[in-house]
């Protein structure tokens, strides 16, 4: 049995549309397997010393909490790249996706830097980009349907063209409604606007993380999982979204 540790950063203030939902799928993931993993909470007070957890996660906040959080994180987080091009498995969900960009300009004009560790940036723009969201994704060469919902008013532009994609859109909006890109994915690193919680509908996605978390440490991961429910769940959205129902 192995013993895991993940980094929720800014739990209280980045936590929209049941975030918190995709730790408690990979803490019982894990346990499901027989390890053990928990979960530690890191905020404004905090230091974010990040190499020594397993995984790190933060969920979208609404623009205001956005402020504050980036700023702190400004501060304390330059050396979190290194951690990413290590293989560090992070999950940044929609406000937090667009924080690892240049910039991004709040639906009030606030400009608002980001960590600059990618080269996109994300202007806000009317309407909100809203509902559910099916995406064909790219993880670890499969192409893989993923599921979530979305609620953003940022549109986020790639500047530099080799930047990859999580996904392509089916049906939604993704970056910024007109490209059909969705998300970035770099090694371990997952950016997305899919809330949802996201990866209790995509069980493919959560595993991809949980196999990175398991490689950096030496861990076999082989237990299989029954993920019929899961499936279920997937394919009602996925259903709804392409119009038919079972
Ligand atoms: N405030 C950002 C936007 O509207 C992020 C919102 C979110 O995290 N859901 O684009």
């Amino acid at each position: 049995m192995a013993q895991f540790s993940i980094a929720h950063l800014y739990p209280d203030l980045m936590n929209l549309y049941g975030d918190r939902g995709n730790l408690i799928c990979l803490q019982k993931r894990l346990q499901w397997r027989g390890h053990q993993c928990s979960i530690e909470n890191l905020g404004l007070s905090d230091d974010m010393e990040l190499g020594r957890y397993d995984m790190v996660f933060m969920g979208g906040g609404s623009d205001r909490e956005q402020g504050l959080v980036y700023e702190d994180l400004l501060r304390k987080g330059s050396r979190i790249m290194e951690q990413i091009e290590a293989g560090l498995p992070m999950l940044c969900i929609c406000g937090a996706y667009q924080l690892l960009g240049q910039s991004y300009i709040a639906a009030d004009g606030q400009v608002m830097d980001g960590l600059r560790f990618f080269n996109f940036r994300t202007v806000a723009g009317s309407p909100r980009l809203i509902g559910n969201i099916l995406i064909e994704a790219n993880i670890d060469g499969q192409k893989v349907s993923v599921v979530g919902f979305e609620n953003h008013g940022g549109r986020t532009i790639f500047l530099d063209h080799k930047l990859q994609p999580l996904g392509h859109v089916i049906k939604g909006f993704g970056n910024n409604g007109k490209d059909g890109g969705e998300g970035l994915i770099y090694k371990n690193l997952i950016g997305t606007y899919l809330h949802g919680p996201f990866l209790p509908k995509n069980p493919a996605v959560a595993d991809f993380i949980l196999s990175a978390m398991a490689k950096r440490r030496g861990v076999e991961l082989d237990t299989l999982l029954d993920d019929s429910i899961e499936k279920y769940a997937h394919d009602q959205v996925k259903d709804r979204l392409l119009g038919s129902s079972r």
